[in-house]
């Protein structure tokens, strides 16, 4: 079912228990139905807590992240190849543990700037690991999208038709694209085109503007952004992602 949401960054740029409970409390107040919450660190939080406080008002909970250099499962150094495949997997249990429903964001590669291209070893541990990853999400009810960003913070998928390739070589149907409108309007010829290529690949959706401020402040056109999500029949959720919170 299509759930609109929004960041909890919106709400809170601190990552405290009161923080987030007070984003759920205010995303219920403002209508959104579902929340999205950068990666918690279970010994960090009371995830129990915060999965009955969201149950109570009716608020979904996704969970995005981007992998850090020492667990870059795109390396070609097997020991941190293992490092993030098994922090892809404890995130995937954190998100089922808070009763969550899916798992988004950089999990393919280091969030960061890359001052080289990616190479075919790496391209092929991250798929073998995504593809590992996608069996842990899958048993634990959790989708996995993969969130496709601009160069500036990752070398390895850049645009949706990226992002298929990619999906495609894991072999898995349990891995689905995150897009997101800042990204694409970075890197896609066509956003709307891109939409339209992914189609039913499509299992996130970020709404964001291209200064991520204020939607209508930028320079994107969301009409056609909703036409192709239209034409494609999305029915999954659409998160408004800003990371300020004046
Ligand atoms: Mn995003």
């Amino acid at each position: 079912m299509r759930r609109l949401g929004i960041h909890s960054f919106v709400w809170t740029g601190g990552q405290t228990q009161d923080g987030l409970e007070m984003a759920l409390r205010k995303s219920a107040e403002h209508g959104y139905r579902t929340i999205e919450f950068a990666y918690l660190r279970p010994e960090k939080f009371n995830l129990d807590q915060l999965a009955k406080l969201a149950q109570s008002l009716d608020v979904e909970i996704g969970v995005t992240m981007g992998l850090p250099l020492d667990k870059d499962i795109s390396s070609e150094d097997d020991a941190i190849v293992t490092a993030g495949t098994a922090m892809l997997a404890d995130a995937v249990r954190a998100v089922r543990d808070i009763g969550g429903n899916k798992l988004g964001g950089i999990l393919y590669s280091a969030h960061t700037k890359y001052n080289r291209q990616p190479t075919k070893r790496g391209w092929d541990n991250s798929v073998a690991a995504i593809a590992k990853t996608a069996d842990v999400a899958k048993q634990g009810g959790v989708d996995l999208v993969l969130e496709v960003v601009n160069r500036f913070e990752t070398n390895l998928l850049n645009t949706a038709a990226q992002g298929l390739k990619f999906i495609a070589d894991t072999g898995s149907s349990h891995v689905r694209l995150h897009l997101d409108t800042f990204h694409m309007n970075i890197e896609e010829a066509n956003p709307a085109a891109a939409i339209r290529l992914a189609g039913d690949k499509i299992g996130y959706f970020h709404i964001g503007e291209s200064n991520r401020g204020f939607l209508g402040d930028g320079v994107i056109n969301f009409d056609l952004i909703f036409d192709a999500l239209l034409d494609i029949g999305y029915k999954r959720d659409i998160v408004f992602e800003s990371f300020s919170t004046r």
